[in-house]
């Protein structure tokens, strides 16, 4: 693919930020849309919807609500899709390796290119912290495995009573916890955070709301860091043994490690540092949005919710830049509302340090999540 004529604009990965730029493309009226030629690399045909997951685990919503389809919105908005997983971007030579089961490996030219390909739980990193983790514990990332993974996890649980852990104490450790407990009431559940108290990305006020939402959920919180994982038990920082058969590990995602060999400038945690336009700072040719990306004017929380909406600016932008017009600076909202579901069909809301709960929240979650997976259907 080396030889043949560069893409106008390539899209790595089919995150929350691409799904409004195929929206937009999809808007755009056809002829000038042909005017460019723009592919997306994608290993999977499907996207799930992480934010419903802990809604699958505890039984609110089978995996089709989950899962959002991209041959329609690819199809109407005249991309070409890619069905390969991008192994390696070089920024110089203006090309990123890509590897597909059906089409082996090749090299692919771009003029313009936009990363969204989310972040990547480092196994090899982990297993220096957690000895027995990469054998024992079931990854929640990649996200395109969870159907899989829940299945053998289902089967090794089935009716019995057993202890669970869910290692990571972020909103998708805490909402995993909540989702277990919910799904098998008559096994233990633990929570390990690592040290700090659950949510500790987020004011006091909602740390102590999450701490008491998990007791009265009877999830067991450990705020200890993990420090080996067996069959049959984890251990903690203290050297207590637990029992445990089953470990989920939902600890926070870190940048691909492709991205150190890309010749792009990051940020001291390796992710793809971006300007006000979504830009990288070393190749303006490069955009990027998500988890992967790292805003250089501001430490923007690693969300779906911010990645979503940093999807329309960075879909006009990428428009502009294909037309060589300006570009308009986007600004992230210093905060946005947290959903975080409790497991029980009631969902703890957070706007800063304030905080609300019940069944009328996991309504309104439930809402705003199935609008989500509709729209891009
Ligand atoms: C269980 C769970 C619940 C969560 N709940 C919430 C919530 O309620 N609210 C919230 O704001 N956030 C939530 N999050 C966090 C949220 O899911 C992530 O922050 C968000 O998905 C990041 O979006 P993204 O667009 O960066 O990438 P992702 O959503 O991770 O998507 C990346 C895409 O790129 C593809 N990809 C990956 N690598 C490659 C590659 N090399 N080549 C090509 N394609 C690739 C993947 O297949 C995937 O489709 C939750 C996370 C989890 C795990």
């Amino acid at each position: 693919m080396t030889d043949a004529e560069p893409f106008d604009l390539l899209l790595l990965g089919a995150g929350h930020a691409h799904l409004h730029v195929l929206e937009k493309l999809s808007a755009l009226p056809r002829d000038e849309r042909s005017r460019w030629l723009v592919a997306l690399v994608t290993p999977h045909s499907v996207a799930l919807y992480p934010n419903m997951l802990p809604g699958f685990v505890a039984g609110h919503y089978d995996a089709d609500a989950c899962t959002i389809g991209l041959h329609r919105l690819i199809e109407q908005s005249g991309v070409q899709l890619l069905s390969a997983r991008a192994m390696d971007v070089d920024a110089s030579a203006r090309t990123v390796k890509v590897y597909g089961t059906q089409s082996g490996q090749a090299d692919v030219r771009y003029r313009l290119l936009s990363v969204n390909t989310g972040g990547v739980i480092d196994r090899v990193q982990l297993e220096n912290r957690i000895p027995g983790v990469t054998e024992h514990g079931h990854f929640l990332r990649p996200i395109e495995s969870f159907f899989p993974l829940w299945q053998r996890i289902e089967a090794q649980i089935g009716d019995a009573e057993r202890q669970l852990a869910v290692i990571g104490g972020g909103a998708a450790g805490v909402e995993m916890a909540l989702a277990m407990r919910q799904r098998w009431p008559q096994c233990g559940v633990h929570l390990l955070t690592g040290g700090d108290p659950p949510l500790s990305d987020r004011p006091r006020r909602v740390q102590r709301k999450a701490q008491a939402v998990l007791e009265r959920c009877r999830v067991v919180v450990h705020p200890m860091a993990c420090t080996g994982l067996s069959a049959t038990h984890f251990t903690l920082s203290d050297d207590t043994t637990h029992l445990c058969d089953v470990a989920l590990i939902a600890v926070g995602s870190q940048a691909p490690r492709w991205l150190a060999r890309s010749g792009l400038t990051l940020d001291g945690r390796g992710f793809l540092a971006v300007n006000v336009y979504q830009q990288s700072l070393s190749h303006p040719e490069v955009f990027a949005a998500g988890d992967i990306a790292s805003r250089v004017d501001g430490a923007y929380p690693r969300s779906g919710t911010y990645a979503a909406l940093a999807g329309g600016p960075l879909a006009s932008n990428l428009v502009s830049a294909l037309k060589g017009h300006t570009m308009t600076p986007y600004t992230p909202p210093p905060r946005t509302t947290g959903w975080l579901s409790c497991g029980d069909q009631r969902a703890l809301v957070t706007w800063g340090p304030w905080h609300w709960e019940g069944p009328w929240a996991w309504r309104r979650k439930d809402k705003l999540d199935r609008a989500f997976v509709v729209r891009f259907r």
